[in-house]
């Protein structure tokens, strides 16, 4: 079989003096995830389905949060670098789909930035990147508006490596 699915799950918990970040798009709100990195939730399950997928961990093994060195690391750096790993097993993306649940800022308004901010972090076309925004009804932590969480799908195919490098090569000459 050269196909794989990944899913991956984050949650964070909301507080003031944080930046809101989602896909490493930063949305202007009072309240922003608390993490040892950056907090950017959506960025996570990311790397989780990703990683999953490809069969090699997830981000806390990589990039454990005791580490000093991961310390408001920069979410779309650790994507890349899980996305590298997987990569060089000769795994390609087919699509990726995530849903984030807030209550407040509103997603919408941002979600194609979102969905172009992740595409070019993993080199792929925006078009096989999907984001929707929930709300949590008032349920729950993330319904109360004290966490933000984020789901993300994604299926992987085993291509060959002179392909994706052909692609790679085609697509910087066209910058
Ligand atoms: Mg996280």
């Amino acid at each position: 079989m050269n196909i794989r699915i990944g899913l991956g799950r984050d949650i964070h918990r909301l507080a003031a003096g944080r930046r809101f970040l989602l896909g490493g798009i930063e949305i202007p709100f009072e309240k922003g995830p608390l993490g040892h990195s950056d907090g950017d939730a959506l960025a996570h399950a990311v790397t989780d389905a990703l990683l999953g997928a490809a069969g090699l961990g997830d981000i806390g093994e990589f990039y454990p949060p005791q580490e000093p060195e991961w310390k408001d690391a920069d979410s779309l750096l650790l994507l890349k670098s899980a996305w590298n790993r997987a990569r060089d097993e000769g795994w390609g993306l087919v699509n990726l789909d995530c849903v984030v649940t807030c209550e407040m800022p509103k997603i919408l308004p941002y979600r194609d930035r979102i969905r172009r901010s992740l595409a070019e972090a993993l080199e792929v076309d925006p078009g096989v990147v999907f984001v929707k925004g929930k709300t949590g009804e008032g349920l729950g932590q993330v319904g109360t508006g004290e966490a933000v969480e984020a789901v993300a799908v994604c299926l992987l195919e085993k291509v060959e490596l002179e392909k994706v490098e052909k692609e790679v090569k085609e697509k910087n000459e066209r910058k």
